[in-house]
């Protein structure tokens, strides 16, 4: 089988390697957590979005089970021909209350809802407003829709406003960022963005993947850590972060959530969330209503990661939520250390680029609330030995 037709990407791989950019996928042997083995290793592990350890929770994992039990499994089809299971309309339901909002939609992932979402309301006659920074799923859905996108620099609203104002008033405009961003932890400045958006008749869209299950009362969101309930024509979350589960999920107007329901194409495309997904997210959702335990002790551990990392001298970068990025800019680099992090039991991945811009490559360093204290202090130390080792630090 083998021929020349691959030789071009055989030779980017090789760049990719040389560039010390190529991504190692690790094999997990056990449940997600705070401490998990990965490829025979017992380790502390610091990079999975699991915020409030709910990925492993014995009472999602009951529910679920007993979601299977009576359900079975697969979706059958697209929810508009033969999988629009009950469990989807309870979900919807949880998830418009919990966010304090009219309606919602429930897609197969938070990817797939920005793909979902911004080709709907956005067509080659709009115009794109979108933070520099944003998550790839925002980029790809704005490609997708075919608009004019015009990035503004970063939680830049003085950027925005000079840009946005340039623009005819007639045409329909789309304002879209990361509620939190989810390589730097800083948190989008969504009150100057909603007083924008509302002057220049915008539609405005937050992505709260990082904020749901970490901000706001409850966890309830970017939204609701700013009070601008039913103020934010568009929410994009996630299941697969704070929720533990996977899928994503959209919420808004009714009229806005009929139309996806009509016009989404991921939604009239592609299967529907499985059973067990379902009533994972389900049980989670419920779980977050009923008590902020677990959101309270992700920050509790959040202060004590970032007090003790600053102490010995890292880079924290400008991150105000339990994203902490740790700035170590040369990629190769990161990912030597990294490694080394991982040799003395804690797993942390190094990021460069192209999901970071060149030159900032950075160990992003994803707290928990399934972190033990000291767990966070076998961390700290763990860090330091690397840094000295490595004479970042003397
Ligand atoms: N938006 C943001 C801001 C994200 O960080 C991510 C996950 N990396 C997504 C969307 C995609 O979410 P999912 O993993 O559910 O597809």
């Amino acid at each position: 089988m083998e021929n020349n037709k691959y030789d071009w990407i055989k030779e980017e791989l090789n760049k990719i390697r040389d560039q010390g950019l190529y991504i190692d996928l690790r094999t997990v042997e056990s449940a997600m957590g705070g401490r998990i083995k990965v490829d025979g290793k017992e380790l502390l592990n610091f990079c999975a979005n699991n915020y409030l350890g709910l990925a492993n929770n014995e009472r999602i994992v009951t529910a679920v089970k007993k979601a299977i039990e009576e359900y079975g499994i697969g979706p059958g089809a697209v929810r508009t021909i033969a999988g629009n299971h009950k469990l989807h309309n309870d979900l919807e339901k949880a998830l418009t209350e919990f966010k304090n909002a009219e309606d919602c939609i429930v897609l197969q992932s938070g990817f797939i809802a920005n793909l979902t979402v911004i080709p709907a309301i956005a067509q080659e006659n709009s115009l794109i407003y979108s933070d520099e920074l944003n998550h790839a799923s925002i980029i790809d859905g704005c490609r997708l829709s075919k608009a004019v996108v015009i990035r503004y620099s970063h939680t830049n609203t003085v950027d925005l406003r000079n840009k946005i104002s340039e623009a005819d008033p007639n045409i329909k405009k789309l304002i879209v960022t990361d509620g939190v961003f989810s390589m730097d932890g800083d948190i989008a400045p969504l009150a100057d963005l909603q007083q924008i958006a509302q002057e220049f008749n915008a539609i405005l869209m937050v992505d709260d993947a990082h904020g749901e299950g970490v901000l706001g009362n409850h966890g309830r969101g970017v939204v609701d850590h700013f009070g601008l309930h039913r103020k934010i024509d568009i929410e994009v979350g996630t299941l697969s972060k704070a929720f533990g589960v996977v899928g994503g999920y959209i919420t808004g107007s009714n009229t806005l959530i009929q139309w996806l329901k009509q016009r989404g194409r991921p939604f009239l495309f592609s299967s529907a969330l499985t059973i067990p997904d379902t009533a994972a997210a389900l049980e989670s959702v419920k779980i977050l209503s009923e008590s902020d335990e677990l959101v309270k002790r992700l920050w509790n551990n959040t202060i004590i990661f970032k007090e003790g990392m600053k102490r010995i001298g890292f880079n924290i970068g400008r991150s105000q939520t339990p994203i902490v990025p740790v700035m170590l800019g040369d990629a190769q680099f990161a990912k030597n250390f990294s490694q080394k992090l991982f040799e003395k039991g804690l797993f942390a991945t190094a990021i460069g680029f192209p999901t970071v811009a060149e030159g900032s490559a950075r160990i992003r360093v994803m707290m928990s609330a399934d972190h033990t204290h000291e767990d966070i202090y076998k961390a700290l130390d763990i860090f330091k030995d690397v840094a000295t080792e490595l004479n970042i630090i003397s």
